[in-house]
This record gives structure tokens, sequence and C-alpha cells, in this order.
């Protein structure tokens, strides 16, 4: 189906959803309107009344038990190659995959999801060729490829199978029934806070509560992991004391980076991204940026990371200390992400700092190297020196 990039296969290793047969030939219930009999009882909240009424008109039909009992076999079996028909319709051509919405089109009509879509236009990117759709060879790129909603909505009408209860349910439906209606999602103890670590089915929780020992311990006894969590606290309250510190030093820069994809001119041409010169806190800078580190070959793996350098451009007599951190930029679709807050003391011998990580994930990083510049927000602040 696929010519087999490294990307596709692995995709297709890791994908646990790709067993929508399997999926599917259990369900009994959804999208069954003119099914006439349905044996198994409804397995979940959502069945809804219509299908019912529907086989009770049916019932009335005056045919032989066997003859009714193959018209089902084969209704049903109509009914399960329907709804994998449809899912292999309209799974990602990619990963063959229905979870990961939104989905797009190439121009000629196939379909591939988000996630795939932002990858196939990142090795291109990586391997400096037009990125073209796996199925037709088209030419793809983010403007002659559109989101199609109908496909989307069709999916989120396909089932799919609760991994906790194993009841089927309406795709649009699973996130809210996993998270909080399933009676067999994974739940922690209500004295998880003080230290209690169990862990079960959310059915199990009420008589897990009548012998949990952690209501009548003695304060002496949880005193070590309250310290525990209040060390974790303390540590997230102070980074954001930090930033807000930094925020407030006088010496302050602000610069909105856009990033442009550039080449080496190597033998083996390697990408890298960078700014134009830009002024802050009264200096000339610069910053470039580059994949996995400069690994040989990054379009052959799955994950990908983004590191960044800082280079002043300015000549400079004195040392400058300065702390500085990259967050997402008022352009562009990244999620937000907590910065790291980096130092260098940069000096007249020592202008460019190393490359440092950019703590965002291997997808979010495909979604910057499939757009055509990267937009993020650097702020710099500088330390003096005596007050540190
Ligand atoms: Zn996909
Ligand atoms: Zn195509
Ligand atoms: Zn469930
Ligand atoms: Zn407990």
């Amino acid at each position: 189906m696929v010519e087999s990039s490294s990307f596709s296969t692995n995709l297709a290793e890791q994908n646990h959803e790709l067993t929508f047969n399997i999926q599917t030939s259990m369900d009994t219930n959804i999208l069954s309107g003119v099914n006439s009999e349905i044996s198994t009882p409804p397995t979940s909240a959502t069945t809804c009344n219509p299908i019912t009424t529907i086989t009770n008109l049916n019932d009335n039909v005056n045919e032989s038990p066997m003859k009714k009992a193959k018209l089902s076999n084969s209704t049903e079996n109509k009914q399960r190659l329907l709804e994998d028909r449809l899912g292999s319709i309209l799974s990602c051509c990619i990963c063959l995959d229905l979870s990961n919405l939104p989905m797009y089109q190439c121009p000629n009509g196939h379909l591939m999801c988000g996630n795939c879509f932002s990858h196939l236009l990142a090795d291109g990117k990586l391997k400096d060729e037009l990125t073209t759709c796996p199925n037709c060879r088209c030419e793809i790129n983010k403007s002659n490829c559109c989101r199609n909603l109908a496909v989307e909505k069709a999916i989120s009408e396909l089932p799919i199978l609760c991994e906790y209860c194993l009841n089927t349910l309406l795709r649009y439906e699973i996130k809210i029934h996993q998270s909080q209606l399933c009676t067999d999602r994974p739940t922690a103890c209500d004295y998880n806070l003080i230290g209690c670590t169990w862990n079960g089915a959310y059915h199990n929780l009420e008589s897990h509560l009548g012998v949990c020992q952690y209501p009548s311990k003695a304060g002496i006894e949880l005193l070590d992991t309250l310290k525990e969590k209040k060390q974790i606290a303390e540590d997230e309250k102070k980074c954001l004391e930090t930033v807000v510190d930094l925020l407030s030093l006088n010496q302050i820069g602000v610069s909105d980076l856009v990033l442009k994809p550039f080449r080496t001119d190597d033998f083996v041409a390697k990408l890298y991204f960078e700014t134009s010169r830009f002024t802050c806190l009264s200096l000339q800078w610069c910053v470039r940026a580059r994949i996995n580190d400069n690994t040989p070959h990054p379009q052959l793996t799955m994950n990908r990371t983004l590191s960044y350098q800082l280079v002043l451009k300015s000549k400079i007599t004195q040392t400058i200390d300065l702390k500085f951190f990259i967050l997402r930029g008022p352009h562009g679709d990244l999620q937000a992400f907590k910065p790291i807050i980096y130092s260098f003391e940069f000096s007249p011998n020592h202008t460019e700092t190393e490359y440092l990580k950019l703590p965002i994930s291997s997808a979010e990083c495909n979604k910057l190297l499939s757009s055509t510049s990267i937009s993020l927000r650097l702020l710099m602040v500088q330390v003096e020196r005596n007050k540190e």
C-alpha cells in the first residue's frame, strides 16, 4: 500500500489500532439500524432505543427459525463488513489508523492523518525533496492539501472498543467514557494524596475504601509522604518564581524569532535553521537550530528533537551573564511547553552557546519542520554580577 520508508513501517509496528477488524467483529450494536436480530444484550450505556424498536418490528416477519438464523448471520456479516469496509476506506493511508484526527487529503483525495501528514512534510524537508502522496505520488504541501471534515465526522461515528471494559462505543464518545464513565477505568485511591498507592478498577474503589488503612493513620506516619509531596510542589513553584523574578529584572529583551531553513554546502548537505540578525539588549544576535543534533539521516528516525544555539554577533569587551529561555511563538500552532532556563557567560572569546535542547515532543517537532518557517519567542535577561 505504501512505498515503505522506515517511517511507515515503524508506525505500522507501533500501531495498536490496526486491529479495526477485531474491534468491529466484537461489536454487535453500533450502526445497526437495519439489523433485525441482535442477540447480544446491549453492552454499553450508549446503545440507543431506536435499535430495539426496529428489532421488534422485524420480529413479526414470518420465517422459519433456521432461515431466520441464516438471514441474521448474513446481515450481521454484512454489517461487520460495512464497518470494516468503511474503516479501511476512511483510515489514514500511511498508519492505517482512524484515531489521529484531523484527516487531510491529497489533491486526488487520498487520506492522511494529521501526524502522518506533518511527518511526511518534515521528511521531505529533511531530504530536500518534494513531498509526494504515498498513494498517487502527486506533490503534497500545506497549501494544496485540506482537511476532510466529512471523513472526520464519519470516523467519529464508527465503533471502537473501550480498552478497559471491552464494550463497544462510538469514537466520538470514547474519550469521555474512558475518563469519566467506564466502571472499569483505572482509578487511584481517594487517599493517594497521603500516600495510599492502591490503583484499581473504578468499581472496586468502594470496597477498597472500606479497608484502606490510610484514613486511620497517625500524622507521624504520613509525615514523610507529605514532605515528599511538598518538595515536588516547591520545585515547580521555584521554576515559576525564577521566571517571574527574571521578568522583573531591568535588562530584559524579548525577540520573536523566525527560523528559516538552510542547507550546509557539505557533500551531504544538512538541513539547519537560522534567524536573521536581530537586536536585543542593545546587542546583535542570531539563533541557529538543528534537528536530532545533526545525526546522519534524521529522516530515517521516528524520534525528532530540535536544539538551538544562541550566537552573539556584536563585539564585546566585557563579559555578559545571560539567562535565556524559549517559549512558543505568537504565530504557529505549537502547544505551550514548560521552558528550560539556560545561563551562559558571553565573553569576547565565547560568543556561541552549545546546542541546547528545546523541550518539545517529536510530533511537535514535525509540526515545526513541516511549516515554512519556525516561529519561537526568545526571552533574554542580563544578570548583574554583584546581584547573583
Ligand atoms: Zn496516519
Ligand atoms: Zn494521493
Ligand atoms: Zn469502558
Ligand atoms: Zn487507599
